[in-house]
């Protein structure tokens, strides 16, 4: 059998502007990076607090690689589970006010796990239709009843809610909605599930370390906690700036995905120095407001300089501002004028997001200077300018 029929499916995605490409980074991250030979300001990493490149998590990490090897040897529950990962388990447990946390490899595997361990065939779930894809899969996987509600919409989950008959009920939403950077209605979703007596899951993997209180989320920013959001999910390889990612819940939650959640089960443990560096960015992130402060006022000049240029940025007060563009074509266009001028901005089209509303996705960091800040903003008046 041959691939022609592929070759022409990939054909036509680069007619439709469609076609993903791999940029290699010859750099570490920051504001500025090495791409394919040149230097360019980058304004597309998830690396929110600038930590990825932190001189002390990369000692951490050298110290951690030193201590306990390279590799995780194996599955947490065989021999893989060490002392780092354990007194990060404890710590991230602590930070967020619940009884336990259990390390997961990415935060893909996070969502797969503990839904797939939560929900059957006998049971439902509910995603906001703009839920990250890790959740959107992990729901399909799990044989539960699956609907989606309208985006933020708490009148259109309780509908749906009120119709279902399943054993559990499960209502899932992105804390911080990762290509459009609003927050979820975390009062009004909360309220519902409980009246409709259903457990609600948060991914916060663009809020943790960003929003609430000291970085602890989206949860804490709206002042709930464990009764409301019993189960709460945080990635580890966005602010935190290294990789992986964790559930957070009682006792009883983080026993029953230890039994079953098979991406905990059956795969390598993170390696040990990547919960060692982990630690080290816990402790920055802990002791050093002014990087969400200096965030905070990016994320005002960056609103404030688009809306003088007549910009159309999204209603987002987090780090990840998209502008909205709307053809696939016109984004990849835009993008590649921003690149002309030495910026790396990605565009961000469907199936990632709906169709008609591709983007190009700004994403800022506590590292930018106001002067990079200001370099973009002319960028982006002149790419319209170049794509007009
Ligand atoms: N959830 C959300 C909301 C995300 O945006 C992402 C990553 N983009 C993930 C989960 C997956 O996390 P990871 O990259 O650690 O697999």
């Amino acid at each position: 059998m041959s691939f022609d029929q592929l070759q022409a499916e990939l054909d036509q995605r680069k007619r439709d502007h469609l076609y993903r490409r791999r940029r290699v980074l010859e750099s570490a991250q920051g504001p500025e990076v090495q791409v394919d030979g040149r230097r360019f300001l980058a304004f597309c990493s998830n690396d929110y607090l600038g930590l990825a490149n932190h001189p002390e998590v990369i000692a951490a990490m050298r110290d951690g690689a030193a201590r306990y090897g390279v590799g995780g040897g194996g599955p947490h529950l065989v021999n893989g589970h060490s002392a780092a990962h354990h007194e990060l388990e404890d710590a991230l447990a602590e930070f967020t006010g619940r009884e336990r946390v259990l390390l997961f490899s990415t935060g893909y595997m996070a969502n797969l796990g503990a839904i797939n361990a939560l929900l059957g065939k006998q049971d439902a779930i509910f995603q906001d239709r703009l839920n990250h894809a890790s959740l959107l899969d992990a729901g399909l996987l799990s044989g539960a009843r699956f609907q989606r509600y309208l985006h933020n919409d708490a009148d259109s989950l309780a509908q749906r809610l009120a119709k279902a008959d399943a054993r559990r009920k499960l209502v899932v939403t992105d804390g911080v909605f990762s290509m459009d950077g609003d927050l979820a209605d975390l009062p009004g979703l909360a309220l519902v599930a409980r009246q409709q007596g259903a457990w609600l899951m948060v991914d916060d993997a663009h809020g943790f370390g960003c929003i609430g209180r000291g970085g602890r989320g989206i949860v804490d920013h709206f002042g709930l906690g464990n009764d409301e959001v019993p189960v709460l999910v945080g990635t580890l390889g966005k602010a935190f700036g290294t990789a992986g990612a964790f559930v957070a819940g009682s006792e009883t939650l983080i026993e029953t995905l230890i039994q079953l959640a098979r991406t905990y089960i059956y795969t390598t443990s993170m390696p040990p120095a990547v919960a060692c560096a982990t630690l080290a960015s816990l402790r920055l992130l802990e002791r050093e407001d002014w990087r969400r402060e200096r965030l905070n006022s990016l994320i005002a000049r960056f609103r404030n300089g688009c809306r003088q240029l007549g910009l159309e940025v999204m209603d987002s007060p987090t780090p990840i501002q998209p502008i909205l563009v709307g053809e696939s074509g016109k984004a990849m266009a835009m993008s590649a004028a921003l690149e002309a001028q030495g910026i790396f901005v990605s565009a961000i089209r469907p199936p990632t997001v709906p169709a008609g509303s591709a983007r190009l996705r700004v994403t800022l960091s506590a590292e930018h200077s106001d002067e990079q800040l200001d370099r973009l903003l002319d960028a982006l008046d002149k790419a319209r300018g170049m794509t007009a």
